[in-house]
């Protein structure tokens, strides 16, 4: 028996070589190599029939390569591709596949005719030839005869490529340890199951004797790390608790005023959350309140009543938006409800700096800006409540500097992105959840129509008409990186050709690149229409409001992710007008059409949100990189909500017994993880 936590290199069971390639793939002892759990397994005690036709999923197939080459395509690129001929334990049936693998010249030097090959992918059909691209493969060996092979007649397990090491090789490997672990050295400090050990819970997650005991294996191992996750939320949420924040909001004659000056009644869920967020005020803990509400349910002003509630009770309060766009806008919303009301508003962002009118001597009571204000020392001599819009990069640290400074304010985040509850529940599972469900009445329908390969001459007759009655539209590009200029053409290029197409209107052109007080001046020109229609990168996904702008063209809608595209099409539809949101596609991609037709047929961000979880993953629908889900193995778990719901209880239970984890829990120390991976926000678009 071997211990699981020496190093790989002591065991002396592997040669240095392979040592070397797991260090660098980050895997330094037994244990953490057993815990690579497989992505997938393959069921060899029968393969897949070989098909005749396209396969919308993943197949596996058995047979013998007859005829390989080596094609090069333009620009130095290449591809090699192998002729497979159904067969299955030396019987050959007349099926046959290609596959083909572009740019990947070690292939030509381990696949040859002759051999017997065992590949997994999705057959396409390529000029009438059935093909897979790319497809993963295992060649067999003489010897892997039935029996006791680990590779062949049986439910095998396929990982995640590690550089340097064979797929067989990793099974190999994977196989040795576990046989050769000492149980006891394979144990984590909470056993999520009592009943089957975690070691035996591991050997039947990587070989198991059936699918359906591989999926519970799975589901174990989901749970312990969601409990994990659970128990760091659970963690920092005690700990806010802890913390003595200030009685604000007792006084309400500003909000009284305000809300006699709205020329409209406030939704509903709009007062439900000003209620949630008073009471939260009130207590003598900071709020940690999330405010979460699709595009247009009137964030904003939730937002303007906890601020005024907050300087009311005579201290400062201050607004973060994402962007400098945005902060320029909020600062005129804001301007315009509550200067009547003699509130002192500045904005501050990195070019500029300004306050209305009123008292300008005195220090401004609302601070309106980027995250820049956030490192502004001389700004707030007493924040008390700070309101974090769809802001991605303020995230614990930066709170934890503000508090280290002295403050502890109230913090409202403010997210138009409907997040799954699962998702919520995991990374905004420390606060405490607001929800506008419900939208102002009174706003234009939004019809929202794919169009395929539409002629670009019935696109412009249709813009041409919308702006001749008076609207305004965005014609959105995806951005686009160098390498692929070539397939997309770009938001500075079409602006050429959109001044073409558009002679006598005013076209601008907006992105990423521009310098601030360029966009500022483009939107503002947008804004008061002097601009017709804008060229746009998704610069304006966020909040930008221009309620008479009512048309939005999406080019190569497919390259958009679909809540992407709803908080785009947020953005019209606001002023009353119909609104048109077309998403123009060359319809070459069925899975993308499939994704799109989601968009017309729904309009509810949540069930949008879903469906983007569904098709694409967590890990790109928030950007594992921010999301801090990176490191999660199980994330096709996280549509699970009874397995999360579980760990939270469990998270729960164990806190509640230990809350600082220093008694019969403290073996559950180390999994706190205080600089937390999880930011705030996790949007990366
Ligand atoms: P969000 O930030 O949630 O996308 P906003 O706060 O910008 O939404 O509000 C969207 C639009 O709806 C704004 O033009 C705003 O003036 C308007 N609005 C907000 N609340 C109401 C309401 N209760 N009744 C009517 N219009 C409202
Ligand atoms: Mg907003």
């Amino acid at each position: 028996m071997i211990s699981a936590r020496a190093d790989l290199a002591e065991l002396q069971v592997l040669p240095a070589k392979e040592v070397a390639a797991f260090a660098s793939a980050g895997f330094r002892t037994a244990a953490e190599l057993i815990d690579h759990l497989p992505k997938r397994h393959e069921d060899r005690r029968s393969f897949d029939r070989f098909p005749n036709q396209p396969t919308p999923v993943a197949v596996c197939l058995r047979g013998m390569v007859i005829d390989t080459s080596k094609r090069h395509s333009g620009r130095g690129g290449g591809f090699y591709e192998a002729i497979v001929l159904d067969g299955t334990g030396g019987v050959f049936g007349s099926g046959k596949i290609t596959c083909r693998w572009f740019n990947m010249p070690f292939v030509h030097k381990l696949v040859a005719a002759g051999q017997e090959l065992i590949v997994y992918g999705k057959v396409k059909d390529s000029n009438g030839r059935l093909i897979i691209d790319h497809p993963e493969f295992e060649i067999l060996r003489e010897d892997d005869e039935p029996g006791d092979s680990i590779h062949l007649e049986r439910i095998v397990p396929i990982y995640r490529n590690i550089a340097g090491l064979a797929q067989r090789r990793l099974r190999e490997i994977m196989h040795l340890l576990l046989v050769q672990c000492d149980p006891a050295t394979l144990v984590v400090p909470f056993d999520i199951d009592p009943v089957t050990p975690r070691h035996t819970a591991l050997r039947v997650a990587h070989f198991p004797d059936s699918l359906e005991q591989a999926a519970a294996a799975r589901r174990r191992f989901a749970l312990e790390e969601f409990f994990a996750l659970q128990l760091n939320v659970v963690w920092r949420r005690v700990r806010h608790l802890e913390q003595s924040g200030r009685v604000l909001g007792k006084r309400t004659s500003l909000l009284t005023a305000f809300y006699k000056n709205l020329p409209f009644d406030l939704t509903e869920a709009q007062k439900r959350s000003i209620r949630e967020i008073i009471a939260d005020m009130r207590q003598p803990r900071p709020m940690n309140r999330l405010l979460q509400g699709d595009v247009g349910s009137g964030k904003t002003f939730v937002a303007m009543a906890a601020m005024l509630l907050a300087v009311d009770s005579g201290c400062q309060t201050a607004l973060m938006a994402p962007t400098q766009i945005l902060a320029e806008q909020h600062y005129l919303t804001f301007r315009r409800w509550l200067e009547p009301l003699g509130v002192r508003v500045a904005l501050r962002t990195a070019n500029r700096d300004e306050t209305n009118g009123i008292g300008h001597a005195d220090p401004p009571q609302m601070v309106i800006g980027t995250h820049a204000l956030l490192y502004d020392e001389s700004l707030f001599g007493d924040l008390g409540l700070i309101v974090i819009d769809e802001q991605h990069k303020f995230g614990v640290a930066q709170r934890a500097a503000l508090i280290r400074r002295g403050l502890v304010p109230d913090v409202l985040v403010m997210t138009a992105t409907p997040i799954p509850r699962t998702l919520t529940m995991t990374i905004y599972g420390d606060l405490d959840v607001s929800l506008l469900d419900e939208k102002p009445p009174g706003r234009g329908k939004i019809i929202t129509a794919v169009r395929e390969g539409a002629k670009q001459t019935d696109v412009t007759k249709f813009v041409k008409e919308q702006l001749a009655s008076g609207r305004q539209a965005y014609l959105v590009y995806p951005l686009v990186e160098e390498s692929e200029n070539l397939k997309a053409e770009s938001a500075t290029e079409a602006f050429g050709k959109w001044r073409k197409r558009l002679p006598g209107h005013e076209v601008g052109l907006i992105h990423g690149k521009l310098k601030p007080d360029e966009k500022e001046e483009v939107m503002r020109r947008f804004r008061e229409g002097e601009i017709a229609a804008l060229v746009s990168t998704t610069v304006i996904e966020v909040g930008v409001d221009v309620p008479n702008a009512s048309v939005m063209l999406l080019h190569h809608a497919e390259r958009f992710g679909l809540a992407q595209i709803h908080q785009l099409r947020g953005r019209i539809g606001r002023g009353g007008h119909k609104g048109y949101c077309i998403l123009l596609t060359d319809g070459k991609n069925p899975e993308a059409m499939e994704k799109l037709k989601v968009l017309e047929q729904s309009s509810d961000g949540f069930e949008i949100a879903e469906a983007d979880l569904r098709l694409r993953g967590p890990g790109d629908v928030l950007g594992t990189q921010q999301s801090g889900l990176a490191d999660l193995r199980f994330t096709d778990f996280l549509a699970d909500t009874t397995l999360l719901r579980e760990a939270r209880a469990m998270a729960d239970q164990v806190i509640a017994e230990d809350p600082a984890l220093e008694g019969s829990h403290r073996s559950l120390r180390p999994l706190i993880q205080e600089a937390t991976p999880i930011p705030w926000s996790y949007l990366t678009h």
